[in-house]
């Protein structure tokens, strides 16, 4: 949700990026084989209604979230596709579930005779049962409990194990030996079904992309729908080519000129060396644009220009080339002219991951879809 009409800093989702990314996915794909767009975490961060209305439209049939409160915001704006909630739901509200027609992920036996018990008498559940062939997060590790948990919902009319899954820890690495391991271990779980769910699914976009014969009849789809790459050891590994959706943009909101020996921001920590340009630009660590951004780049003008002193809440300056105007754009992770500065880049100088990065930036900063 927009909550910033009124400022210079803000966010761009190109939309057309996100729609050719599914496009690409589903033509690597099998006809029997789907997309679930995962748009969990406001759709890592680039707006989860917008994001899941165009991987609809562009030929995903399932949306993904993490809690059932992503899944009722979705529901709230009028989505009305199948939406999974991979985490963890409270057994007490598998009635909200029920009522907004939310599948939910059943992760172990008490869980689901808990689940049972609350359950109102007239409503009916839809389940994705999770499989922990080496993740070690969420997930049944115990082929018994697997089977029980099946009897559980088998034998109550109003719940419908819809779909089994699991998740891969290594798929975006070189190494592959632990992910051929899970896929056997998974491979074992589903030689002792009684019966074959309608979706089977273990890909996440590492998988989608790399081993699609491997994902069985679903893939859940969710950093290389932004644009982004798994891992960086999967940059040399691409099928096809990934459009980057997000940017992020500012302007010059004061600029002026210090004298050599001036200093810039809390600490003092920036002297200038000589007489030189400097801007002011408002957006600071409260909208996650985080202080070990100090000393980075950004552009103006084209140009990459420092940040210089630290990152205050809500603002920072950085060094020009010469005098600009006020309202002069700043990108922060974009392109300008010739020079960009990509969500990996940035990603690297933080010494994190890019899944990190858009989701980072946040509420404060409004979405604007292109
Ligand atoms: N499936 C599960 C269970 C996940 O937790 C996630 C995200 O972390 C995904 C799929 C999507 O993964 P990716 O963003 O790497 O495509």
């Amino acid at each position: 949700e927009c909550t910033s009409f009124y400022r210079d800093t803000w966010v761009e989702v190109d939309l057309d990026c996100i729609e050719e990314n599914v496009k690409s996915m589903i033509s690597h794909l099998s006809k029997e084989q789907i997309v679930i767009a995962v748009v969990k975490a406001n759709g890592y961060g680039h707006g989860d209604v917008q994001v899941a209305r165009t991987a609809l439209n562009a030929g995903a049939s399932y949306l993904a979230v993490a809690f059932l409160d992503e899944a009722l915001s979705l529901r709230r704006h009028g989505i009305q596709a199948p939406i999974i909630v991979l985490g963890a739901s409270r057994s007490e509200d598998v009635n909200v579930a029920a009522e907004n027609n939310v599948t939910l992920t059943v992760f172990n036996l008490e869980w689901i005779i808990q689940a049972k018990e609350r359950l109102d008498k007239d409503k009916t559940v839809s389940f994705h049962l999770k499989l922990d062939t080496g993740m070690g997060r969420l997930g049944i590790k115990d082929e018994g409990e697997m089977l029980e948990v099946i009897k559980v919902i088998d034998e109550s009319p109003m719940f419908h194990l819809e779909g089994i899954f699991t998740h891969f820890a290594t798929a975006d690495e070189l190494d592959l030996s632990y992910f051929h391991a899970q896929f056997e271990r998974f491979n074992q779980f589903l030689s002792l079904l009684p019966y074959q769910p309608k979706l089977i699914h273990t890909g996440n976009s590492a998988t989608g992309l790399r081993f699609p014969e491997k994902t069985f009849n679903a893939v859940r789809l969710g950093i290389a729908m932004y644009g982004l790459t798994p891992s960086t050891e999967m940059k040399g590994l691409l099928p096809y080519e990934l459009k980057e959706a997000f940017s992020l943009h500012s302007k010059l909101v004061h600029v002026k000129k210090l004298t050599e020996g001036e200093k810039v921001s809390y600490g003092a920590t920036y002297t200038a060396n000589e007489e030189e340009w400097v801007g002011t630009v408002p957006i600071g660590y409260a909208d996650g644009w985080i202080r070990k951004h100090q000393g980075a780049e950004v552009l103006v003008e084209g140009n990459r220009c420092e940040i210089i002193g630290r990152v205050c809440m809500d603002q920072f300056v950085v060094r020009l080339p010469h005098q600009l105007p006020v309202g002069s754009r700043v990108t922060l992770i974009g392109t300008q002219g010739n020079q960009t500065i990509g969500i990996d880049e940035v990603a690297k100088r933080l010494e994190t991951i890019n899944y990190e990065i858009p989701c980072t930036i946040n509420f404060r900063v409004p979405r604007i879809f292109l």
